[in-house]
């Protein structure tokens, strides 16, 4: 049984309460969660799932990708049943710097697309800094400092991020909707938008914030050549003073 994706409607979601569905070990599977697992290029979420006095530390969260089930690995023996009610809390500081990282990477890749066509060819988003590769064929660190101050610019305008759900017909009407390339399985007939409007719109299952300007200011950590065309940036979020 598929795992209710409840991020993917509220990406500020907290808490949660959930039924257990199955118990492996330390794995926990829940009828929904607000969890995040490690997918999309964006890490886990860890936290705690509660019952009664009972407190169990999530310490990973995959997605088995054949049955779409998100598995919580706890720390520790783990004595929940199936059918019990339990509540879940998702460690808030480090999933909201992961939003705004990510939500930092649809600037940074919209305003590379728009001035030089370039596309993802990978990335990984995690608490302390996220990189991304780009198929670029120049290996000049300007660029991504140009890109970034643009991004910089970009989020001081205070956009929504809007989301919302398309069937794929509808969605790949869209020009430019699939920014990464071949990642988007075909089984999945109802892809969700996430719309910055004017600057950037992609189908993609992630938390991000409600509005670009939460992310604050994107900081350039280094840029690497990986290859012919492959260029990797590390960029971080200006912690506030
Ligand atoms: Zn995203």
């Amino acid at each position: 049984m598929s795992t209710k994706l409840l991020y993917m409607y509220d990406s500020y979601l907290r808490k949660f309460n959930a039924k257990v569905i199955k118990v492996m070990d330390n794995k926990v599977i829940l009828d929904q969660t607000a969890f995040h697992p490690l997918t999309g290029g964006v890490a886990n979420d860890t936290g705690y799932i509660v019952k009664d006095d009972e407190k169990y530390r999530v310490i990973d969260v995959k997605l088995n990708k054949e049955t779409n089930e998100v598995i919580h690995i706890i720390d520790g023996e783990v004595k929940l049943n199936e059918g019990d009610i339990i509540e879940g809390k998702i460690d808030w500081d480090r999933r909201y710097k992961l939003m705004k990282l990510h939500t930092a990477a649809h600037l940074i890749a919209a305003v590379l697309y728009n001035d030089y066509g370039a596309l993802i060819t990978g990335g990984h988003v995690d608490v302390k800094y996220a990189k991304m590769d780009f198929n670029l064929e120049k290996p000049d660190r300007r660029i991504f400092e140009e890109a970034i101050r643009k991004a910089n610019e970009i989020i001081k305008k205070r956009l929504p991020v809007k989301i919302y759900f398309l069937t794929r017909g509808e969605a790949m009407k869209i020009p430019g909707i699939i920014k990464l390339a071949e990642r988007m399985p075909p089984k999945i007939k109802e892809l969700r938008i996430v719309e910055i409007p004017g600057i950037d719109i992609q189908a993609d299952g992630g938390p991000h914030v409600n509005n670009i300007g939460e992310i604050g200011e994107i900081v350039l950590l280094k840029v690497e050549n990986k290859g012919r065309t492959k260029r990797r940036v590390y960029y971080t979020i200006k912690e506030k003073d």
